[in-house]
């Protein structure tokens, strides 16, 4: 009397259980179907077709690799680098932090590494940009926690101390007359992007945030450096200041 109510239920758990076995099955079946039969068997130009399709995906990651050593390792421009930027960004990054998961290989060794291949790529492209087109992005933390300047509107306030690396990123921004601001996020970052408008972005920040930051900015060129972070993350962070003056004098005009 009382099992009246509950056979929809059991009805619907039979139905999707019967629907699941049958997808087993028919992938089961798939395969073994598809090396029992034989490509050709299915269609004499089977094999042909694939074996095309799958040389031509090889050989095209094979050229890709090859392109992709050849420019980090001569620094040229060889061919599409601002392409193959993208793929690194866009798709081999992926891959890689996922392989690195399986290998056990620390999330921010492979962040390093990204930002050194990005950064070698860019400078590949041999770019030569006026100052006025150029912007150093920093992070707030280069900033002494214990300051009573707010230079994240304008670094211009800062009155030289030397007690942060503030003091020499303003200098070498005035040295070569360049856009400097600071940010607080990385939300403030893009804002500052959108409305300053560069042709090339020097950015110092910690591996994630400059992993995103390159990520995010792509197509637009960013040479990532990155910040020491001698009292843990966030925090009266510093930077090697002579890097950044060497990353601009590659691509200033
Ligand atoms: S160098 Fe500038 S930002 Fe740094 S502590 Fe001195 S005044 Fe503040």
């Amino acid at each position: 009397m009382n099992q009246e109510p509950t056979l929809p239920r059991k009805r619907l758990f039979v139905a999707l259980m019967g629907l699941t076995c049958l997808l087993i099955v028919a992938i089961f079946y798939i395969l073994w179907w598809v090396p029992t039969k034989g490509l050709a068997n299915i269609h004499p130009e089977l094999p042909g077709i694939i074996g095309l399709v799958t040389g031509a995906l090889a050989g095209l990651a094979l050229l890709g690799t090859l392109l992709l050593v050849l420019t980090t390792a001569l620094g040229k421009d060889i061919l599409l680098t601002r392409f193959m930027r993208g793929v690194v960004i866009k798709f081999l990054l992926p891959v890689i932090e996922f392989m690195g998961r399986v290998l056990g290989i620390q999330k921010d060794t492979i962040r390093q590494s990204f930002i050194a291949m990005n950064n070698s790529l860019v400078v590949s492209q041999k770019l030569k940009v006026k100052p006025d087109r150029v912007l150093i992005l920093l992070p707030h933390c280069l900033q002494l926690f214990d300051c009573e300047i707010k230079v994240t509107g304008s670094i211009s306030k800062c009155v030289r101390c030397g007690r942060c690396d503030i003091k020499g990123l303003a200098e070498l921004a005035g040295k070569y007359q360049i856009d400097i601001s600071v940010a607080t996020g990385g939300t403030l970052a893009r804002k500052v992007i959108v409305e300053k408008r560069p042709k090339l972005v020097v950015a110092v920040a910690c591996e994630r945030d400059l992993t995103s930051g390159i990520q995010d900015c792509y197509p637009l060129p960013v040479i990532g450096v990155l910040n020491n972070r001698p009292y843990g993350p966030c925090f009266n962070t510093n930077v090697d200041v002579a890097k950044i003056d060497a990353a601009l004098q590659t691509v200033l005009a």
